[in-house]
């Protein structure tokens, strides 16, 4: 079953003297339980096309289908509601709110939806081993590092459950040691059914997911996926050739 579904989405971003067609028509769909990587050079689209899906930006024409509904017909005063519910995201610079400990950063999104403590605690549970957050729980944002912080923001990202897990450079602040850490986490949520949509500028983090859609010029101009028993090296080997046709115009 497709979570998300995006026909024909065009976004045109219109100033007094420049029109930019950011996103030329864009076609993909994701199916459940996938994990996906989107990469392609700056200007390409990406950051637009990570806006339309997340609910924070609206395309100028096109459906975008995330979970059943088409979030293009979204009315303005539902729109918040259905982000909390069904998304999850995580950003290069974390986002945690240092006045809040960990665990209550991580609690954030069920207290906005009027959530039961019991409920809280009962999925904290569940993500601590997983994400190795446990004992960082009572301290506070500015008191652990940068790998820490990002445990953490997923954490916050998935306690909803949600539909697709959005996550934007989520290791360009961290150096190579934590970076593999958190995408090895991702790779375990991931297995356990929860829908990721990455992007990234890094073949390494890219390698980590299981399809790589290519953005240029406003469109998904290629995808790759990895090969049922590719070795990761062989398929970072393939992302970097792709990458490097696609910088030279070919495919
Ligand atoms: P990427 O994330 O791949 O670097 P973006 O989605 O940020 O690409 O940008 C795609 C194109 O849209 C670029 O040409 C950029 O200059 C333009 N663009 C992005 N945001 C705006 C905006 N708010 N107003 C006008 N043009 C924009």
């Amino acid at each position: 079953m497709a979570i998300l579904e995006l026909k024909n989405v065009k976004r045109i971003y219109q100033t007094k003297k420049v029109t930019t067609e950011a996103l030329k028509g864009v076609n993909f769909s994701v199916e459940k339980g996938e994990f996906i990587s989107i990469m392609g050079e700056s200007g390409a689209g990406k950051t637009t096309l990570l806006n339309i899906i997340a609910t924070l930006d609206r395309a100028t024409s096109g459906t975008v289908v995330l979970n059943g509904q088409d979030t293009t017909s979204l009315k303005d005063s539902e729109i918040s509601k259905f982000r909390r519910r069904e998304l999850g995201f995580v950003f290069q610079d974390f986002n945690l709110l240092d006045q809040f400990n960990n665990r209550d950063n991580i609690y954030l999104p069920l207290v906005l939806s009027n959530e039961k403590e019991a409920v809280m605690r009962s999925r904290l549970s569940g993500l601590k081993g997983p994400l190795g957050i446990g004992e960082l729980l009572e301290k506070y944002p500015y008191e652990i590092s940068g790998g820490q912080k990002q445990r953490v923001a997923v954490a916050r990202a998935v306690i909803t459950n949600p539909a697709l897990l959005l996550a934007d450079e989520p290791t360009g602040a961290l150096d190579s040691q934590s970076s593999e850490t958190l995408l090895k986490m991702f790779r375990t949520i991931n297995s356990t059914g929860q829908t990721i949509i990455m992007v990234t500028h890094s073949l390494r983090a890219a390698s980590y997911a299981n399809r790589v859609l290519f953005i240029k010029d406003g469109v998904v101009y290629h995808e790759i996926y990895r090969g049922e028993n590719e070795r990761q090296s062989e398929f970072v080997e393939r992302i970097n050739q792709a990458q490097f046709m696609l910088n030279r115009g070919e495919q």
